[in-house]
């Protein structure tokens, strides 16, 4: 890898701009392909949306994107080509409900049997699982009720569909930890396809077998990393791209320091940054309109690093949902596969976020342990290590885990705005997959769609 502040003229068949998986992935087919491309990458290290950082003890935490499951074959396809090891997410022992009543509900296996709202919740995640397999993922407006299900939001079909309030909590927490935005916010139709895209709500929900199902002994950023460094110097970090120019003859990308001219250029960033980005000519009204209707996600992610997973010889998993007042909505134990500390990680997402970011360090802070100590017990409120991941802070990503859509923009937009090339451009990016959409696993399978796309044009 390769970083240079003197201006100059990089010349290649091809730009990739974005060094997260979605971009990443696009250079490995390049590379496979004895192509000839750079990548830029605004920051100082590849993986956007998945950070892997280890801590002054050496314990590694994932802030970002961890969990792959078994479905996520491109992803582990990728990780196994690198040698990187996957371990099950730790999932023994009882699962704990916090209601807003203070009551707390231990349960075991996928999901809970008995509690407030549940028959309802599974009677109206049914319906949506039912409505989702009508949907075509490869080509969304084919959908026979399209228009109409993107007119509405989540929220509005729930209303519709129970009176149970507390369904109604379990149904807008579950909007929350899938998508981070509220179900007055997003799409109904972008609801259904995120369900169709993994496979069904079971998939997205669940851990074994499903979406939370491993982690990577190596933090999620490794496979990501070894790719960068398979990459090597056609990988150029803090190289942030303020403006693309593109016509028949082919594009340029501009960067403070770098102007880079090719052939074609695969964009694999997240839309508001494409957004961020002077094109000219200017995007056509399609893809802008498509862009401005996927604000990101909102979510903080957090850490409790403790000496020992305790609360495992209390019987208990370390996983939780909150139904309660605090900030966080749900725990899960992410302590490394040898068991070598404790560590809880907990989620704060949508308007709960919007509260919490406006509270100071230390307040946060209690919120937060309070939050672990309902789930685990007091000792969880004296960790040795705690650390914080703002995502609407992150100055690249600013939010996640994803773009979601809000009602109107599939049908308005979607046909040609999604992710039909413009011109010589090309889009990646989790937001622009059919399967997996919102995932790493999205993100790879759109960078290698995006490559191949441009391989058979260069051919
Ligand atoms: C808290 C959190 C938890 C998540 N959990 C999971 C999980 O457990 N499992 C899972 O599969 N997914 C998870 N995700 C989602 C997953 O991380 C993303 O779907 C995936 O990483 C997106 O990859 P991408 O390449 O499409 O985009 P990004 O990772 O956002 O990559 C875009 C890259 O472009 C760079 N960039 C931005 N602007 C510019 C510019 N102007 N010029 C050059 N470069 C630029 C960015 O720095 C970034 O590196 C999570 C995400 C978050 C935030």
């Amino acid at each position: 890898m390769e970083r240079r502040s003197a201006q100059h003229l990089v010349e290649s068949e091809v730009v990739v701009v974005g060094g997260g998986y979605a971009g990443l992935a696009a250079g490995l087919r390049l590379h496979d392909n004895d192509a000839d491309f750079t990548l830029v990458e605004a920051a100082d290290r590849v993986g956007g949306r998945v950070l892997t950082e280890t801590r002054a003890d050496g314990v590694t935490l994932d802030h970002g994107g961890q969990w792959v499951g078994p479905t996520q074959t491109r992803l582990l396809e990728l990780a196994s080509r690198f040698g990187c090891r996957t371990f099950p997410t730790w999932e023994t022992g009882s699962h704990i409900e916090v209601w807003h009543d203070g009551g707390r509900i231990p349960y075991t296996g996928a999901a809970p049997s008995d509690g407030p709202g549940i028959l309802e919740y599974v009677r109206v995640t049914g319906i949506l699982d039912e409505l989702a397999r009508t949907v075509d993922t490869e080509r969304p407006w084919r959908t026979a009720r399209f228009a109409e299900w993107d007119a509405r939001t989540a929220h509005s079909f729930f209303r519709s569909r129970t009176d149970a309030t507390d369904a109604r909590r379990r149904l807008a927490l579950a909007v929350e930890g899938l998508w981070c935005a509220e179900p007055h916010e997003i799409s109904l139709f972008h609801v259904l396809f995120c369900i169709a895209a993994a496979g069904g709500f079971e998939q997205l929900m669940e851990t074994r077998g499903c979406a939370q199902d491993s982690r990577f002994t190596t933090g999620a950023a490794g496979p990501a990393r070894a790719v960068a460094a398979l990459l090597g110097e056609r990988v150029r970090l803090g190289e942030q791209v303020n403006a693309i120019e593109y016509d028949t003859a082919g594009v340029r990308v501009r960067t403070r320091s770098v102007l880079l001219r090719a052939r074609r250029a695969i964009v694999a960033l997240p839309p508001h940054a494409v957004r961020a980005i002077r094109f000219t000519p200017p995007l056509p009204d399609s893809r802008d309109g498509w862009l401005s209707h996927s604000p990101m996600g909102r979510v903080a992610k957090i850490h409790a690093v403790y000496d020992t997973p305790f609360w495992r010889k209390s019987g208990l998993s370390g996983v939780a949902t909150l139904y309660d007042n605090g900030p966080v909505g749900v725990v899960f134990d992410n302590s490394p596969d040898d068991g070598s500390c404790g560590i809880l990680v907990g989620f704060v997402y949508g308007d709960r976020l919007d509260r919490f970011s406006a509270l100071d360090e230390g307040r946060r802070r209690a919120a937060v342990l309070e939050s672990f100590a309902a789930v685990a017990g007091t000792r969880a409120g004296r960790p040795r290590d705690y650390t914080e991941k703002i995502w609407t802070q992150d100055p690249f990503a600013q939010g996640g885990y994803e773009a979601y859509m809000t009602p109107g923009g599939w049908s308005r937009y979607g046909e040609r705005g999604w992710r039909e090339p413009t011109g010589n451009l090309h889009w990646a990016g989790t937001e622009t997959a059919t399967e997996w959409n919102g995932y790493i696993d999205g993100a790879v399978s759109s960078g290698y769609r995006a490559a191949d796309d441009v391989l058979a044009s260069l051919r």
